[in-house]
């Protein structure tokens, strides 16, 4: 195994170039075979601040050449890495969990002003990457495999589980550290060499993740890789014959996109999609209850949540459909919205000015369409065009696009309904299935959408049924192209292939 260079244990080390230092660091570099490497030769895309609209770092758009690099870097390592013993890997995974543990201040301000989240936010995300690579520390037990004694007169029949190879991930920009951490731990602690293509959009928190590997001895030079780039660094992934695996989390479209693509060069993928996700609220819930948990689910991280509830589904007659509306505007209208950093902040700012720009205009359709906004948050934009306050609309056809298209953002709308059964009947209905909720003081009402509920990812009086490491992250539908989630025993089986072996002695 090659020797790795040393990190230097700044932020600065994500930067290439003295120059580039001086004027603010603002040239991103891949991090390929353990050496940061500038991508010079391609052009690059601005990382914006969501807050001021300040460009802080250029990307670089990565092409086949680098992929091409950080392939071969993972290649030559990976069989080295793969007769590394389990409880090694597992060990070189906890050191990467300390090493986060004493930088988790810096991850978490850094996504805060990568992405825009509260700090708050921030530290919850990445309180959940620490829970991957966490669960991804049992991996001496979870690598085990199975044995039969005689299936014939002194045969046994056992099964192994090996790592595929070279693994990459492609990664959404509303978790920039949570998401990779889904897919590192599990990806090296199998015994894979691994690949990170971040988004485009805020990829300095990768990085950070990415100096943390270099600080560990234990993970060697190439086992661990970044590409920085967008639809071109994907392009090449997907034809790299030298990657065996791929990992992607994103809208359902690009979902789609990879999912072919992996599977036209003979690659296992993993491709989790966009949500709508219904949040139910029966005539018996607890309204004090149930407001701050869908004030939460809809308009934290501005709707920007995989988990976000994004319809609010109210089931009663006339009377409590006023009561519920009542509570859903009084509540929101006490929201603040604000800058991340800002302890006082409810509502951030959207990513890019591009994606408020997105679901503003989609009120606007609806209202012209005739839609009726208990709350519009379309006031000023802020200086970076990226704020948007908490927005309720009322969905008279619960087809429409305010009701069934992903817009992700502080948007929530509201549809009306008899009973459990048409509540049923109109989240079953939607195209994705991530995630959904249901408030009400009722089991049998509870057990039945349990039971009923065509989504992977349930809350019983909890607005955001948040990943949990050691459970796939389980989303159904046009939220996921392939069969095997993140997280859990479900990351094991992605990362390793099973061999069976037939025994006569
Ligand atoms: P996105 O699909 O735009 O981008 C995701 C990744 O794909 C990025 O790395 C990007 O560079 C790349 N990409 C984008 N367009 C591409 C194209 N045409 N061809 C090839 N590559 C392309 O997603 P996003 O806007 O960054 O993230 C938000 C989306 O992610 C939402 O739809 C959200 O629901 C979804 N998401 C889903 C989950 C889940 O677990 N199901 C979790 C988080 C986010």
């Amino acid at each position: 195994m090659t020797a790795k260079a040393t990190a230097d244990g700044t932020e600065m080390s994500l930067y290439r170039g003295k120059s580039a230092r001086r004027r603010g660091g603002r040239a991103l570099d891949n991090y390929i075979g353990g050496e940061w490497r500038s991508a010079d030769r391609v052009e690059t895309v601005e990382d914006v601040d969501p807050v001021s609209g300040e460009v802080v770092a250029q990307v670089p758009l990565s092409g086949a050449d680098e992929v091409r690099e950080a392939v071969a870097a993972a290649r030559a390592v990976q069989r080295e890495w793969r007769d590394v013993p389990p409880q090694r890997r597992a060990r070189a995974v906890l050191a990467l969990r300390e090493e986060l543990i004493r930088r988790r201040q810096e991850l978490v301000a850094l996504v805060t002003a990568d992405m825009g989240k509260t700090l708050e936010d921030a530290d919850g995300e990445v309180g959940r990457g620490i829970e991957s690579v966490e669960a991804a520390a049992a991996i001496p037990h979870l690598l085990k495999g199975e044995l039969l004694e005689g299936v014939a007169a002194g045969v046994d029949v056992e099964l192994v589980r090996q790592p595929v190879g070279v693994v990459a991930a492609i990664t959404p920009f509303n978790f920039p550290a949570m998401i990779p951490l889904w897919f590192l731990p599990f990806a090296i602690a199998c015994g894979n060499s691994f690949i990170l293509k971040p988004s485009e959009q805020d990829p300095r928190p990768a990085a950070l993740i990415m100096e943390t590997i270099d600080a560990i001895e234990e993970i060697p030079a190439g086992v661990v890789n970044l590409v920085h780039g967008g639809r071109e660094a994907v392009t090449a992934i997907l034809e790299d014959p030298g990657i065996d695996a791929v990992s992607f989390v994103g809208r359902a479209e690009t979902a789609r996109i990879v999912a072919e693509g992996a599977v036209r060069t003979g690659k296992r993928v993993q491709a989790l999609g966009g949500a709508k996700n219904s949040l139910v609220v029966m005539p018996d819930a607890d309204l004090d209850e149930a407001m701050p948990a869908i004030m939460g689910s809809a308009f934290g991280a501005a709707g920007q949540r995989c988990l976000a509830g994004s319809v609010c589904v109210v089931v009663g007659d006339e009377a409590r459909r006023a009561e519920v509306r009542g509570a859903l505007v009084g509540h929101a209208s006490e929201l603040t919205v604000g800058p991340g950093e800002d302890p006082a902040t409810d509502v951030c700012p959207m990513v890019a000015s591009a994606a408020r720009d997105k679901v503003a205009d989609a009120i606007e359709r609806a209202q012209g369409d005739g839609a009726e906004l208990l709350l519009d948050g379309r006031g000023e934009g802020g200086a970076a065009g990226t704020l948007l306050g908490p927005t309720i609309a009322i969905a008279d056809d619960p087809e429409c696009e305010l009701a069934r298209d992903e817009l992700f953002g502080p948007l929530l709308t509201v549809v009306e309904v008899d009973d459990l059964d048409a509540a049923l009947d109109f989240l079953n209905g939607s195209r994705y299935g991530n995630a959904g909720a249901i408030f009400t003081r009722s089991g049998a009402a509870a057990r039945r959408y349990r039971y009923e509920a065509e989504a992977g990812m349930l809350g019983v009086n909890v607005g955001v049924p948040a990943p949990v490491a050691w459970f796939p992250f389980s989303g159904w539908k046009d939220s996921i192209d392939g069969d095997l989630h993140a997280n859990g025993t479900d990351a094991v089986r992605f990362y390793t292939r099973e061999k069976v072996v037939t025994s006569r002695w």
